[in-house]
C-alpha cells in the first residue's frame, strides 16, 4: 500500500511500514529522510532513529535543532541521489522492490557523479521539472558560463552578488567561484562550516561589510537574498551585478528574480533526465510527486508506455500492479 500523507507511506505485505520524508517524525514506523533541505527534515524528532546520511543528520541538528541516530535497516538500500551533499534515494526491498528518488539529479556535480538508475518494480519519482520546456545544459557547460560571466564583471570593476539557496546551490557556487575566495552570508557560512567536517574544502569568507568597504576591490558575495548584507558606504554602493542560478531560469531567463544574469543550474533532474531515468529503472508502475506530477505521469505513459500516476492523497495498492 502506498499513499501520500505526512510524506509518503509505504506498507509491505508483511506489515512493515515505512514513512518517506515525513513532515513530522512518525513513531511506530521506519522513518527515512532523503536530504537536508528544510522542507524534507522532520519536526518532533528528538533522539529517535532515522534512515539518513551522516550529512543529513548534521543538517537536522543545524536547521531544526533536532537530534537523531542513524538507523540502518535490512530492507532499505540508500543510494546517492546527486541532489545536494548527503542526499539519498532509497531502494526498499520486500515482495517487490520500490525505488524512492526523493529530490534527485542525474547530472555530474562537484560532489557527485549523479544518481544512477537501478531496476525496481515500483518507482516513486520526483517530477519538479517534468515538463518538456525544462532541459538544462550539462553542469560543466553552465559552470564555464558562470565563471566567464563573473570574470568579466570583476574585470570591469563590478562586484557580483550571487543569489542562491543556502543549502545546495550555495555550496556548488562557493566551490565553483573558489578562486575569488567568495564572501557568503551567515546562513550559508554555517552550512559550509558544518560540511567542512566531512572533508569539503570551501575557500569562503564570512561577509563583513567593513572589510569590503575598506578594500575597495570588486568582490563576489553569495547570499540567499533573505538578508542581503548592506554596506554603510563604499563598494556595496558602487558598481555591482546580480546573478542567480535555478532550473526555473530555463523558462524565465534573466527575468527570474529580476537579476542581471540567470543560469539554468539545477539540483534536480530535467525533463529528459527524468524520462531516461524512468526508462532505465524499467518499473511496472510509476508514481510521480512534486511539480508537474500530473503532466509528467501522462508523459511517462505516452513516451514509455508505463502505467504512471501522480501520487495523491488516498491509497494505491501495490498488489494491483504485481
Ligand atoms: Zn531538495
Amino acid at each position: 500500500m502506498i499513499y501520500q500523507k505526512n510524506g509518503i507511506s509505504v506498507t509491505f505485505t508483511d506489515g512493515t511500514k515505512f514513512r518517506l520524508d515525513p513532515r513530522t517524525y512518525s513513531p511506530e514506523e521506519i522513518n527515512l529522510v532523503s536530504h537536508g533541505h528544510s522542507d524534507h527534515l522532520p519536526t518532533r524528532c528528538h533522539g529517535e532513529s532515522v534512515v539518513m546520511s551522516d550529512v543529513t543528520q548534521k543538517l537536522l541538528k543545524l536547521r531544526k535543532r533536532a537530534t537523531a541516530d542513524i538507523l540502518s535497516h535490512a530492507s532499505v538500500r540508500p543510494l546517492d541521489a546527486g541532489h545536494v551533499v548527503g542526499s539519498r534515494m532509497f531502494l526498499l526491498e520486500g515482495d517487490q522492490s520500490i525505488l524512492y528518488t526523493g529530490d534527485f539529479c542525474t547530472k555530474q556535480k562537484f560532489f557527485s557523479q549523479g544518481a544512477q538508475p537501478v531496476s525496481a518494480d515500483v518507482l516513486i519519482v520526483e517530477s519538479t521539472f517534468g515538463s518538456e520546456e525544462y532541459v538544462f545544459p550539462e553542469t560543466k557547460e553552465v559552470a564555464t558560463q558562470i565563471r566567464q560571466c563573473v570574470a568579466s564583471c570583476i574585470e570591469n570593476d563590478e562586484s557580483v552578488i550571487v543569489l542562491a539557496y543556502p543549502f545546495g546551490k550555495a555550496q556548488e557556487l562557493t566551490h565553483l567561484l573558489r578562486d575569488y575566495a567568495p564572501f557568503v552570508d551567515d546562513g550559508i557560512y554555517q552550512i559550509n562550516d558544518a560540511l567542512r567536517s566531512f572533508g569539503y574544502d570551501f575557500r569562503d569568507q564570512l561577509f563583513d561589510a567593513a572589510s569590503v568597504t575598506e578594500s575597495r576591490e570588486p568582490f563576489v558575495l553569495i547570499t540567499s537574498g533573505r538578508s542581503t548584507p548592506q554596506g554603510q558606504d563604499g563598494p556595496l554602493r558602487g558598481k555591482r551585478r546580480t546573478l542567480a542560478v535555478s532550473g526555473w531560469a530555463a523558462s524565465r531567463g534573466k527575468y527570474f528574480r529580476g537579476v542581471d544574469y540567470a543560469f539554468a543550474l539545477s539540483d534536480h533532474a530535467d525533463f529528459q533526465d527524468l524520462l531516461r531515468f524512468v526508462d532505465r529503472c524499467s518499473p511496472e508502475v510509476v508514481y510521480t510527486c512534486h511539480g508537474f506530477a500530473k503532466k509528467f505521469a501522462r508523459l511517462v505513459h505516452a513516451h514509455l508506455g508505463i502505467d504512471a500516476f501522480p501520487l495523491e492523497k488516498g491509497q494505491h495498492f501495490l498488489s494491483n500492479y504485481a
